[in-house]
């Protein structure tokens, strides 16, 4: 089956099933079949490619238990329960603050409403490519500022949870495609999220890049792992220059800081 594990993502074989990653909640976890075999996660069917290829994501509240099943090409079938690692977030309580927010003007959420139907229209779940299967890196080298899951609640009114990684490093150094990608998305001047690229993993697997000051790809490109793509900026919605790598499987918000090591020095 022959996905070569390294320490960051262990192995978990069964007989003619690999997967690779922790099992763990919002991880990327790649897994290897037998070519021709079906698999489905929770019931619904998981795409698989001819050699064999599949991806899976686990969101940020994953129930911790899944089920796959795999029917091989020959109609026998495995179910297996997949034990999903509860993830403690940082969770920032602050009372007693008086939390302004201010309606956008309707031009303006006219724009943000959109922008959302661009991002919805470059996430899609169901090309082809395999790139997901290859080795990912840091898009970016720098301190590590934001953390996937974190969330602050508000006088108890919890806010959306931060769905990424952030990377700080100053304007201007380089952003790399993580691994292959075909871009689908890349506009300078979101409302939120200012220059901001997609590239789409496949098989559903969509990384994003925010925040960037300066864009180097186009949509429909293919760019090979360790390419720019662009810089480190503080457009948008941003206190300082910083990367945010997002990253979704099929819609679910998964953290892409599973599919690489520690930050390297
Ligand atoms: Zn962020």
């Amino acid at each position: 089956m022959g996905v070569a594990a390294s320490a960051a993502m262990p192995s978990l074989a069964w007989a003619e099933v690999d997967l690779r990653g922790k099992l763990e909640q919002g991880a990327v976890i790649v897994g290897e079949v037998d070519p021709g075999a079906q698999v489905s996660l929770d019931g619904k069917p998981v795409m698989v490619s001819p050699d064999g290829y599949f991806v899976m994501g686990f969101g940020r509240d994953a129930d911790p238990q899944a089920r796959l099943q795999v029917t091989h090409a020959d109609g026998r079938a495995e179910t297996r329960t997949l034990a999903i690692a509860k993830r403690d977030y940082e969770i920032q309580r602050i009372d007693g603050v008086e939390r302004k927010y201010v309606t956008p003007p309707p031009e303006v959420l006219k724009r943000i409403a959109r922008e959302r139907k661009l991002k919805d229209a470059a996430r899609p779940e169901d090309t082809p490519d395999t790139y997901f299967a290859g080795k990912f890196e840091w898009p970016a080298r720098g301190v590590i500022s934001g953390v996937y899951g974190s969330q602050r609640i508000f006088n108890g009114k919890p806010r959306r949870p931060h769905y990424g990684v952030d990377v700080a490093a100053p304007s201007g150094t380089p952003i790399v495609a993580p691994a292959d990608g075909i871009v689908t998305l890349a506009r300078p001047d979101m409302f939120y999220e200012g220059g901001l690229v997609f590239l789409d993993h496949g098989h559903g697997l969509i990384g994003y890049f925010m925040h960037m000051s300066k864009l180097d790809v186009k949509p429909g490109q293919h760019v090979k792992r360790g390419q720019k793509i662009g810089e480190i900026g503080q457009t948008g919605r941003s206190t300082g220059p910083h990367v945010h790598w997002g990253m979704t499987w099929r819609g679910t918000y998964v953290d892409p800081a599973t599919l690489v090591g520690p930050m390297p020095k």
